[in-house]
């Protein structure tokens, strides 16, 4: 505690009162919980007040201790965000279904978007305590335990992915996952390592010969493997009918460097010792993913025939990809939002300019303006809708996706040959947007083919994609028709 300000070390004494006699289901004191959110919160560089808030965070809802008392202590601040955690608690299982929530049947949202829209710190101390909540389910009975990993998966990773909080999202969909299908998880752990253990040898003599290369060239980097994840993993092989031959980026070998242009240099000297796969040519360094990530991927076959991905990025990317939207508080004792406003922060990621749009909104409906509430729900989930396959699968689908974007997700062979979809048990026409938690069944027959008129039937980029070099090798020119 010696390091920790005086403020926090009140924060602590305040909490660690008025918990006081209460335990976990652990059978731990309560106190263990919100102790370990301020940690957690002070390892993604959070500013005092949100650590702060972190300690304080269920104390409003949970203890004698009044919003009032709290913002006597500890000022206006941390009695804002304490709250805006409180609210948003209150209104997350409605966060699923969020027309539940409209202005006129309840203003739970309201409040929940003006705290979120005025400042995003809510939203990272509510992750925070989700990821601890995580890290202790085993404490809960079975049912409790599926529930709340089920609306991890489907609400707070998602709220991760939006914040560029990679490794948050990647050990919330891990945790989440290993309850859901526990059997499956640890199948996928085990295929997972014997593959790197095959791949091994060839991957080291692999990365020693770029090594040799960028040393040669006078190349500053640093390099790491990456292993994906048992969820990603989960969620590709689905959409490649169980075939893990075909999932080149089970590991990657990661290059960081100093700058954009030495990312092209390294491209170029990796293409210079092995032969790029056609089409595995991946520059989101130019064009950003849709969340913020950059990276140069690339898929190579070496002379031994093995297959490895390499990512190369710069060490700000690779921050951003990790830490996200808690790297730019790295310093910051201010609102990110306001800070940008005020010209304190240089740049709010272009794909972060959502925050600001948010919080533009909030101040509106704050104020008694009347708005557009399904454009913020846009902002709040980013543009992605989570559907299931009959047997519970989740697929996460652009919003506006219609029967055949689920389809096209699922292999590419289901997707030339649907003849129709049934959504929550209804027969519906492929030009139906599909919606936040519907189960989506595709029916297939072996002589249906892909025509032209799916393209107006069609909505994500991948099923877009498929569809129009599907048609383009049945009927050559006809997959050019325009949008
Ligand atoms: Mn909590």
């Amino acid at each position: 505690m010696q390091n920790k300000s005086k403020r926090i070390q009140q924060a602590i004494e305040v909490a660690t009162k008025a918990h006081e006699g209460q335990l976990r289901k652990t059978g731990e004191p309560y106190i263990i919980h919100p102790l370990a959110v301020m940690k957690i919160l002070e390892e993604w560089n959070m500013d005092e007040d949100s650590i702060i808030a972190g300690v304080l965070h269920d104390t409003v809802e949970d203890t004698e201790l009044t919003l009032k008392n709290v913002e006597e202590q500890f000022g206006k601040d941390v009695a804002f965000l304490v709250n805006g955690v409180t609210k948003l608690g209150k209104a997350r299982s409605g966060m699923k279904n969020l027309d539940e929530y409209l202005p006129e049947t309840g203003d739970n949202l309201l409040k929940l978007l003006i705290a979120t829209g005025q400042d995003i710190r809510v939203l990272i101390i509510k992750l925070a305590d989700r990821l601890h909540n995580l890290r202790t389910l085993s404490a809960l009975p079975p049912v409790k335990q599926q529930k709340i990993a089920r609306e991890s998966l489907e609400v707070f990773a998602p709220l991760a992915d939006r914040l560029q909080m990679g490794r948050v999202r990647v050990e919330i969909e891990e945790t989440s996952f290993r309850y859901i299908d526990p059997k499956r998880y640890e199948e996928l752990k085990k295929l997972t390592k014997e593959r790197l253990k095959m791949a091994d040898k060839k991957l080291n003599k692999a990365k020693h010969s770029v090594e040799a290369l960028l040393k040669k060239e006078g190349i500053n980097y640093t390099c790491d493997g990456r292993v994906k994840s048992i969820y990603s993993l989960h969620k590709k092989l689905a959409k490649y009918d169980q075939n893990i031959d075909r999932v080149y980026d089970l590991i990657a070998l990661r290059f960081i460097v100093d700058d954009v242009t030495t990312c092209y240099l390294v491209l170029g000297l990796i293409h210079s010792l092995f032969m790029p796969m056609d089409g595995r040519i991946k520059d989101y360094i130019a064009m950003p993913k849709q969340n913020g990530y950059q990276s140069i991927h690339t898929t190579v076959i070496t002379k031994d025939k093995q297959v490895v991905e390499f990512q190369i990025r710069t060490r700000e990317m690779h921050d951003y990809a990790e830490r996200g939207l808690a790297a730019t508080f790295f310093y910051n004792e201010q609102k990110l939002t306001s800070a940008y406003t005020e010209g304190r922060i240089s740049r709010l990621p272009s794909n972060l300019l959502w925050i600001k749009e948010l919080q533009e909104t909030a101040t509106k409906l704050a104020s008694g303006e009347k708005v557009d509430t399904k454009k913020l729900r846009l902002a709040l989930f980013a543009d992605k809708i989570f559907v299931y396959t009959p047997k519970g699968d989740i697929i996460d689908l652009p919003q506006g996706s219609m029967p055949l974007d689920f389809a096209y997700r699922l292999h590419s062979e289901i997707g030339s040959r649907c003849t129709g979809a049934i959504v929550n048990g209804k027969m519906v026409s492929l030009n139906t947007k599909l919606k936040q938690g519907d189960i989506v069944e595709i029916i297939t027959a072996k002589n249906q083919k892909p025509n032209p008129g799916w393209l107006d039937k069609v909505f994500s980029k991948h099923a877009r994609h498929k569809l129009i070099s599907q048609l383009n090798s049945i009927l050559p020119g006809s997959g050019k028709k325009k949008k």
